[in-house]
This record gives C-alpha cells, structure tokens and sequence, in this order.
C-alpha cells in the first residue's frame, strides 16, 4: 500500500518507519525539516511515567517501560539510565508510604529491564547526592531509575532507519 505520513516529529517518524517496516511504500511529509518541533525540546526522558501509577493506568505504564527497553536496545549511544531522587518531606508532598508502593511497583512492571531497584535513602545520602536540595523537613529520598535520551538525535536516527527501508523523506 502506498501511505503518506505528515509530519517527521517522533511520532511521524516512528509511524513512517513501523509502515515501512510492514512493507508498505512510504512517503514522509514535512513542512519543515526533520524534528524541527517539539520533538527535539522534550524533557528528553524515556520513563514509564511513574505518576500514571496513582490513577491506576497499569497497562499504560507496563507500555511505556517496554518502549523505554526498546529504545536502550536499538539505540543505547543516544539512552542512558538515569537515576531520579523523590524527595519525602515532614508534613508536605506525598507521604512515604505512598512513594514507597509507587516504586516498589514500578520496579516490578519494569522486571527484566536490568535496571537498579529503587531504594529509600536517608537525609545525608539524600544530601550528598544532591547538595541543593532543601534540607528544611527533608526525611531522604526514593531513589528510582529511567532513561535520558539525546531527543533529537533520536529522532533522526528513527528517520534514518526509515531511509533505509526505502521511504522517501521530503523535507523543506
Ligand atoms: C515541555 C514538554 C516536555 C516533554 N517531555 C517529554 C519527555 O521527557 N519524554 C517524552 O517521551 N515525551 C515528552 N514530551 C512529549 C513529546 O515531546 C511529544 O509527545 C512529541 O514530541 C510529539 O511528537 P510529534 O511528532 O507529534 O510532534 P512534533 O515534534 O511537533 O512534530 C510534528 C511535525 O509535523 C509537522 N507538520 C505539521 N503539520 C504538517 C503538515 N500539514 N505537513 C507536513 N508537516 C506538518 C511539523 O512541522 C512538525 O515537525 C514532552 C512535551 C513537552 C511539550
């Protein structure tokens, strides 16, 4: 089947390059050049979106740790696992307990990742790990792995492998 996708942001890409991967012929269509939006001004992190867990989207987040796998796998020079440090204070924020679910689950739907499993450190950890933090009613912190990506790179990456299955990328 012939398919024209619009747009080359990551979802573009990503949509031409699983079409071409089917087989189809593919044109992929943008106004501008390659990644050129909002695509490439990302927080640039690959995360199976840990707050989703609070409103019990467990498939979504299941999803989302298997891409976060799948991008560390195809392409691990433009990923890294990244530490990320929940502060817990006295009296304000989420209580304890409730991080300590959230991530105890997390690190069960992310199984087989090879990832770290979060961990609770105490305030001088906390501290050492990140001197700025407010130290003011601080406890510690969970402390929890996802993945930065370089998201532009990535993004172009993505339309390469789509280059090289063929399909034509007409940019500005
Ligand atoms: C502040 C912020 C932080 C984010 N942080 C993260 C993060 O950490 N991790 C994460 O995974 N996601 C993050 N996201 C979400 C992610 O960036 C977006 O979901 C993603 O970039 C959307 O991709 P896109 O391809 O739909 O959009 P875009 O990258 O905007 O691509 C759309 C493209 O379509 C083109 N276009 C539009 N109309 C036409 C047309 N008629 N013909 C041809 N071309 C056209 C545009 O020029 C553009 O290049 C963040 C988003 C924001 C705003």
């Amino acid at each position: 089947m012939k398919i024209a996708v619009a747009g080359a942001g990551i979802i573009g890409a990503c949509t031409a390059w699983a079409a071409a991967k089917q087989g189809h012929a593919v044109t992929l269509f943008e106004q501008d050049t390659v990644m050129a939006h909002t695509s490439q001004s990302s927080s640039k992190l690959l995360h199976g979106g840990l707050r989703y867990l609070e409103t019990g989207q467990f498939a979504l987040v299941k999803k989302a740790l298997l891409a976060r796998r799948f991008w560390l796998e195809h392409a691990p020079e433009l990923c890294r696992p990244l530490e990320l440090l929940f502060p817990i204070y006295a009296g304000r924020g989420r209580p304890k307990w409730q991080i300590s679910i959230g991530t105890k689950l997390y690190d069960f739907l992310a199984a087989g990742s090879g990832f770290p499993r979060s961990s609770w450190l105490d305030k001088a950890e906390t501290l050492e790990r990140c001197p700025t933090l407010l130290s003011d009613g601080l406890k510690g912190a969970f402390s929890f792995y996802d993945a930065q990506m370089d998201d532009f790179a990535l993004g172009r990456w993505v339309v390469e492998q789509c280059r090289s299955l063929g399909v034509n990328v007409e940019e500005r």
